[in-house]
């Protein structure tokens, strides 16, 4: 593997040399469950893990495992696993550090999945955890226990783009000797790096950006070759949370343009966020490019760009944020993210429906949230369907107050 290729270059070549029979310079598919060894003893070394080789649909795949190489080699990691979802990454994580009687630290504002999972699956399993917000090193460390095994963390969060210091939170982890899993979804490996900044293991949902055409569920965990084989071995392998090669092959052929993405996504996204920025109907705007987001400093510092998400609250609530959303004309109403289109959501009642009420307004996700990933169409046309759309609630609006339809 060469290690001193750029970005873009790593992007196309890593893990793929043109196919032996064919000569075909894509990656082929290799859609077989079953691979036949030359005598048993090979068998036998295969699967005791003596030797190299892939055996069973649900351990490994070689059109996956191309796509594992250059996913490892993009974070930085020794190797990855590519599994059947962002949550089947972050529950296999979750389950290979924690067991009964352990306890997680997560920090605040977090993915509605990731949450659940948290929540309400890892008590069912005897798992305990605590949030706090690690925005503060002294809250992390105070609600850290004896008991405490790992320490989960997303940044920028979702859906208000919380910037947390993972230089920071990897020197508490490494001084407690507690491992920090760190959800690099919104960033992806081309604008930050997670492993190169002291975490030990990354996880992503590749549905978003690294497959980045809305048409893939998938996910990611990066680590030591250690993790990975415990992950593979005893967790999604028994688990059953393997990605199938079609899907790898789909990961593969989005991964070649994920530099040329990410690049119009943030522009576009900076654009918007100027945008809305000055409008009057806007009342909190969360970029960390914008020099008012309270991270934007320690952003410039870690990330290689400020990422494709902006959200903001509409002045009012529910209902206005609804309005807002039924008068966009470009921009869908859609629960992804990192797609080529512009895609919005309401996280009150879409994507964290689930946290209680309390909860979601005690980690700031008010009811006149709304969540935007800025998609790759002209960023004039993104700005117009905006404008359009906010001005929809000039009628619901009068002189800066909420008329009767004021949300609850
Ligand atoms: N992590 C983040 C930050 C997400 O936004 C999502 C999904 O929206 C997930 C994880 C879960 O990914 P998936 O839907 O692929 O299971």
């Amino acid at each position: 593997m060469q290690k001193e290729w750029r970005f873009d270059t790593a992007a196309v070549h890593v893990g793929h040399q043109p196919d032996r029979a064919t000569r075909a310079v894509s990656q082929p598919v290799v859609p077989a469950v079953a691979y036949a060894f030359p005598d048993a003893e090979t068998a036998a070394a295969v699967v005791a893990g003596q030797m190299d080789g892939t055996y069973y649909g649900r351990y490994g795949n070689p059109t996956t495992r191309s796509l594992e190489e250059k996913i490892a080699y993009m974070e930085r990691g020794e190797d990855a696993i590519g599994l059947s979802s962002g949550m089947a990454a972050i529950s296999s994580v979750l389950l290979a550090f924690l067991q009964h009687g352990d306890h997680v630290v997560v920090t605040k504002d977090i993915y509605g999945g990731t949450y659940n999972f948290i929540t309400q699956m890892g008590p069912r399993f005897g798992i305990q955890h605590d949030f706090a917000d690690c925005c503060s090193v002294k809250a992390l460390e105070a609600a850290i226990r004896p008991n405490t095994k790992a320490i989960y963390v997303e940044t920028p969060s979702n859906p208000l783009l919380t910037v947390l210091d993972l230089r920071g939170i990897a020197a508490v982890a490494k001084s407690r000797g507690i491992p920090l899993i760190v959800d690099n979804t919104f960033m992806t490996p081309y604008l930050q790096r997670p492993l190169e900044l002291g975490a030990d293991v990354v996880v992503h949902s590749a549905t978003k950006y690294l497959n980045g055409h809305g048409d893939v569920v998938a996910g990611f965990v990066v680590g030591t070759s250690q993790v990975i084989d415990f992950i593979r071995k005893r967790i999604s392998g028994d688990l059953g949370q393997n990605l199938n090669a079609w899907e790898a092959f789909l990961i593969l052929r989005g991964l070649k343009t994920l530099g040329l993405r990410v690049r119009t996504h943030c522009e576009n996204a900076r654009q918007v966020a100027e945008f809305l920025q000055s409008h009057p109907r806007v009342r909190a705007l969360h970029y960390p490019g914008l020099p008012s987001h309270p991270q934007h400093e320690l952003a410039k510092l870690q990330m290689d760009g400020m990422g494709g998400i902006v959200s903001f609250e509409v002045e009012g609530g529910i209902q206005e944020a609804q309005t807002f959303m039924n008068a966009l004309k470009l921009a869908m109403i859609s629960f992804s993210l990192g797609d080529p289109e512009t895609l919005v959501q309401h996280p009150a009642t879409m994507t964290h429906f689930s946290v209680p009420k309390n909860e979601r307004l005690r980690f700031g996700i008010t009811d006149g949230l709304i969540r935007l990933s800025v998609g790759l169409e002209d960023p004039s046309d993104i700005i117009a369907d905006l404008r359009q759309a906010l001005e929809s609630l000039a009628g619901l609006i009068t002189g800066g107050e909420t008329t009767a339809l004021t949300g609850q």
